[in-house]
């Protein structure tokens, strides 16, 4: 029996928790897990919280179910899907701090082992990933699939990024067999776009520059552009994926600024630059090709502490 079937096992109430700004595979694997139990343990109280999670996966089963606001409550055990670090718990850490039992299930790198039993699987390409290796798989219905299928499908950019293995592709087959509408899954919540976030896309493609002799790029969005456009941050997925794809790029940086002088920093690298190590020096965290971080200053001053960081590890890596 997995680890995670066996402290499951011995609790009455689970609370499920992801990272602040859920993605893909945060919003994938909380519900992953939480249709699992359903259906394998219906005596448990599984309970999921995620802050404002995009409606474009409100086609997974139990979305409407996820718990926005957090009120003082103590659980059996508190599982933990795609969090690196106990601050990325955001607010729902109260659930973390008062269960009576923990574990973290994740893929990152930078996991700082903040539970009582830590499953950090980082070669895996997601914490779907992850999780499924933990599951029964003849437990695993087509709504576990179409959530698993969703976190595979948004931490590989479809599979494609070097995290995807031969491993991810099998398990990916599995879940395609339990039914799912796997074209589907992929248009409509990674590719589709809404008419204003083609905009703020095109918008950060058009103001984008290249630096250190095309080897970087960088584009960033201020709070009044973001307001004009009438988005938010979950309007800006894909912006890095596209500035990252520029020939000749090693290294993509996209910011949008969270407060005055704060930028939400994103990093992405083909094959020399270990952004994850940059972001842990700022205070954040990630995988070695992608990592993530809020640093203070200007946009210059951003790009510029950055951009020292990025000409050491080109320069140990040539
Ligand atoms: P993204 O750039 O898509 O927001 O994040 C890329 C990766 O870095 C994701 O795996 C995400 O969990 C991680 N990441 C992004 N921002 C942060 C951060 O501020 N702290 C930590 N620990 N990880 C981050
Ligand atoms: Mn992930």
């Amino acid at each position: 029996m997995s680890v995670l079937e066996s402290m499951v096992q011995e609790a009455a109430s689970v609370a499920i928790l992801g990272h602040i700004h859920p993605d893909g595979d945060c919003v994938g694997s909380t519900l992953g897990l939480w249709n699992y139990l359903r259906r394998e343990y219906p005596q448990i109280q599984a309970d999921v919280y995620l802050k404002d999670p995009s409606e474009k996966f409100a086609y997974l089963s139990g979305f409407n179910k996820i718990l926005r606001h957090g009120e003082e409550k103590e659980y059996d055990l508190c599982i933990c899907l795609d969090c690196g670090s106990e601050d990325r718990l955001g607010e729902f850490a109260c659930y973390f701090r008062n269960a009576k039992k923990s574990l973290c299930l994740d893929h990152h790198v930078t996991n700082t082992r903040f539970a009582q039993v830590n499953l950090v699987a980082d070669g895996a390409s997601s914490a779907c990933e992850a999780l499924y290796e933990q599951l029964r798989e003849e437990a695993v219905d087509k709504t576990v699939a179409e959530c698993l299928y969703t976190g595979i499908v948004h931490d590989t950019g479809v599979f494609k990024f070097s995290s995807t293995s031969s491993r991810t592709m099998e398990i990916a087959g599995k879940l395609m067999a339990k039914g799912i509408d796997f074209g589907e899954i992929i248009d409509g919540s990674f590719y589709r776009k809404t008419y204003v976030q083609n905009q703020i896309l095109g918008r950060a493609l058009l103001e984008s520059i290249t630096f250190m002799d095309g080897k970087c790029i960088f584009s960033a969005i201020k709070k009044k552009d973001m307001e004009f456009y009438g988005v938010t941050s979950k309007d800006l997925d894909g912006i890095i994926d596209q500035l990252r794809l520029t020939e000749g790029v090693e290294c993509a940086l996209f910011l949008y600024e969270t407060g005055p002088q704060e930028y939400k920093v994103s990093m992405r690298s083909q094959k020399q630059v270990d952004v994850s190590r940059i972001a842990a020096y700022f205070g954040g965290g990630g995988h070695v090709r992608a990592a993530g971080c809020t640093m203070s200053g200007s946009i210059h001053d951003v790009i510029n502490n950055l951009a020292g960081h990025i000409a050491k590890e080109l320069e140990a890596s040539s």
